[in-house]
């Protein structure tokens, strides 16, 4: 089946290096994609908010399935529109994505259906909101409600930083002036993945990422400076307590509200004493959380996202190589504030002749034939390894083989697997 991916970042490189090697596909296209997943799909320039117009090239090539990326377009209803044209679509629609869109449909589901989460308040005006926090004194999180790339969120260790956080989200700053407080949780956090075709769900591996962009875990927060999966602190019992209390019954819910969730459901965990709380929902795989999962996949991923929208996922089990695989993002220097873009990327062949690697692009762009950085995070040097250790020393010599002055990387990605791994 001819299949379009929809996307341009490592997740998607990560994706389409899964897809490509699937005995379904005939031919494979990606809009926009990067140069890596150039080397194995046909690249197409699509407004993929123009969604007549993604229909209609799905027409003129004869696309029998659609794989959506990110979140936006999903959030924005491409899957429902692409299904009332009859194509084929992964992931969930307009109604179910709010599970990603809107904190505060979360949390109400969380509340009506007794899913583990912080306790919350929901605001729509400032004046409540500023309310609430002189009776919930720090720490204590705010949250901008909508889409705010992961920049709408805070941790407020103050009751003066809390009140700023109230302010600014107030102040219309992340667009609709709503925001959801809620208890500030303690532990380790854990993602823990999950296919769902709206009324079964799978599990699908566990991972950790790096949220911040200097070792030790200092400095500000990026979109992911690594990961490496599976996440030792997510046991089998973990994986299995989170399966049942939390996506179990937020598939059935979503399902009894007429919105049944079909695509792949990304929990953000709390490992905390009493047991993993939910965090928040992603709508979509996890990036660099993918790069990881597809290197530790054993089968077909077509065939798990075919089954996910055909409702058949009560037939399949998903297997996974024992490894762990590790990703250490390279990104350009200045990240993650402004960068300089156009700088030349060299050695790419050598570190991933490497045994157990395979690197992945995101931000990278061609000038003429030479490789360039055109972004922030730039590639994810990601490799498999029987051990912790052997996937982190793997990975950095590859990123050793990079010739990119301008780039840098993180030097301890996985330290807590590896410190748990003894
Ligand atoms: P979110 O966008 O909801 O995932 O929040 C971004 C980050 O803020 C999470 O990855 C956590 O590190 C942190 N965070 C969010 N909610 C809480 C909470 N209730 N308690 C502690 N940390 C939180």
């Amino acid at each position: 089946m001819n299949v379009l991916l929809i996307g341009s970042g490592g997740r998607e490189h990560a994706l389409a290096w899964a897809i490509s090697a699937s005995p379904l596909l005939g031919h494979f296209y990606c809009a926009p994609g990067n140069p890596g997943i150039g080397e194995i799909a046909e690249l197409v320039q699509l407004d993929v908010k123009d969604h007549a117009a993604v229909i209609d090239f799905c027409r003129m090539a004869q696309i029998a399935f659609v794989v959506v990326g990110p979140e936006a377009p999903l959030v924005a209803g491409l899957a429902d529109d692409l299904k009332l044209a009859g194509i084929k679509v992964f992931g969930p629609s307009k109604a179910a994505a709010q599970l990603e869109g809107s904190k505060g449909f979360t949390k109400d589901i969380c509340a009506r259906v007794g899913i583990p989460t912080a306790a919350y308040g929901r605001f729509t005006s400032r004046e409540a909101a500023l309310a609430y926090l002189k009776q919930h004194p720090a720490p204590i999180v705010i949250k901008a409600d909508g889409l705010a790339a992961g920049k709408g969120v805070t941790v407020a260790m103050s009751d003066r930083e809390a009140r700023e956080a109230v302010e600014v989200i107030f102040e219309g700053r992340f667009g609709a002036a709503e925001c959801v407080i809620e208890d500030y949780l303690e532990g380790e956090e854990a993602s823990f993945f999950a296919l769902c075709d709206g009324v079964n769900a799978v599990q699908l591996g566990t991972a950790q990422d790096h949220k911040r962009v200097g070792d030790n875990d200092t400095g500000p927060n990026t979109g992911g400076m690594g990961a490496y999966s599976p996440a030792p602190v997510m046991t089998a019992d973990l994986c299995n307590e989170a399966f049942a209390r939390i996506i179990v019954p937020t598939v059935r819910a979503l399902n009894e509200m007429g919105m049944p969730y079909v695509g792949v459901l990304y929990a953000g965990l709390m490992i905390t004493q009493s047991g993993p709380k939910l965090i928040e929902y992603n709508v979509r795989f996890g990036d660099p959380e993918t790069q990881v999962l597809m290197m530790r996949l054993k089968d077909d991923i077509l065939t798990l996202m075919l089954a996910a929208c055909d409702g058949t996922l009560d037939k399949i089990s998903v297997r996974w190589h024992a490894d762990t695989a590790l990703t250490v993002v390279m990104a350009a220097k200045g990240y993650p504030g402004d960068v300089v873009k156009g700088s030349a990327i060299r050695g790419l062949d050598l570190a991933r002749s490497q045994e157990g690697v395979e690197i992945f692009h995101a931000g990278t762009a061609l000038r003429g034939d030479q490789l360039v950085a055109s972004g922030g995070r730039v590639l994810n040097v990601t490799a498999l390894g029987a051990t912790p250790q052997q996937a982190q020393r793997r990975a950095y010599a590859a990123v050793d083989a990079i010739d990119w002055p301008e780039g840098f990387c993180r030097r301890d990605i996985g330290w807590r697997a590896i410190a748990r791994h003894g």
